[in-house]
């Protein structure tokens, strides 16, 4: 089975519910790579700790890149543009504005443009990670053809 990549990202006020799924679902997680913003992915790495008993050097595949208000969002988008994401996770707050708002707009809108499946819920989640084409599945989005787009000036 080829492993996947999946991103993990979720504002401070569904950072709860996020590590909730994930201690839900460690057991098919940790058999893929997961990428987080910095925060994030702090507490994604101690809860499967926790769940797995590991302490200090685990071997958890789990990158840890900005926080989003940091820049940590735009890293991923840039990671998604590369085909470098298979799947996203995002649960963002739709109770508050957040510093990094164009962010978020621009992360949502790039995983859009290439055709990535995004959980924004909990649900949405659940049925992702259920899904026969999480797991031992090969799936490659198709991505629609811009190349008039690209060449338009050529
Ligand atoms: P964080 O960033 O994981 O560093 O809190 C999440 C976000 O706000 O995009």
């Amino acid at each position: 089975m080829k492993k996947k990549t999946i991103a993990l990202v979720a504002h401070d006020n569904r950072k709860e519910d996020l590590i909730e799924w994930v201690e839900w679902n460690y057991q098919i997680l940790t058999e893929h790579k997961m990428i987080c913003t910095g925060t994030t992915g702090k507490l994604v790495e101690k809860a499967i700790m926790k769940k797995l008993a590991l302490e200090g050097d685990h071997g958890l595949d789990i990158t840890k890149l900005k926080s989003g208000p940091l820049g940590g969002d735009q890293q991923l988008g840039a990671l998604i543009c590369d085909g470098k994401v298979d799947v996203l996770i995002f649960l963002w707050d739709p109770m508050q504005p957040q510093p990094h708002d164009v962010d978020v707009k621009a992360l949502l809108r790039i995983s859009v443009l290439y055709n990535l499946p995004i959980a924004n819920n909990r649900a949405t989640a659940d049925y992702l990670i259920s899904s026969p084409l999480f797991d031992g599945h090969e799936y490659e989005p198709v991505v629609k053809d811009y190349s008039s787009y690209i060449n338009r000036m050529g």
